[in-house]
């Protein structure tokens, strides 16, 4: 039993609204949606930020972005020989940034221009 919301969601013992899954990724839309498109995509392994990650196993992290792009693909919002109309991703690290959930994600969001900085 585990206290992670995301880690939870990956057990299935959290509801979620799942667009795309393999192995190791999962890929869920954002219950407070902040664009047309806004989905989380996580490794179903638990690592606390983006760094973390990137220390610990990088082909995982790797994994990560192409599992973004495959969902920006499959939302309408990149075409396979190009990144038209495009799409943002963010991962937040720490209090300032706005991190609130300490299981690295990567936010995908797109379906309405964007505009930098962000804010
Ligand atoms: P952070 O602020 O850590 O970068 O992003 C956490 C995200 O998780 C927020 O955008 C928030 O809306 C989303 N979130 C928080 N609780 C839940 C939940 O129970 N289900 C889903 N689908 N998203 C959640
Ligand atoms: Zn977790």
């Amino acid at each position: 039993m585990t206290d992670c919301l995301f880690c939870r969601m990956v057990a299935g013992e959290i509801p979620a609204d799942v667009v795309h899954e393999t192995e190791r990724i999962f890929a869920f839309r954002d219950i407070n949606p902040q664009a047309p498109t806004h989905v989380l995509v996580i490794p179903k392994e638990h690592h606390p930020t983006a760094a973390a990650l990137a220390a610990a196993d990088p082909t995982l992290l790797g994994e990560v972005v192409a599992a973004a792009h495959a969902v920006a693909l499959q939302e309408g919002l990149a075409t396979g020989d190009g990144a038209e109309p495009g799409y943002r991703l963010v991962t937040n690290t720490g209090p300032q940034a706005g991190q609130t959930v300490h299981h690295v994600h990567l936010h995908v969001l797109g379906g309405r221009p964007m505009g930098w900085p962000p804010g």
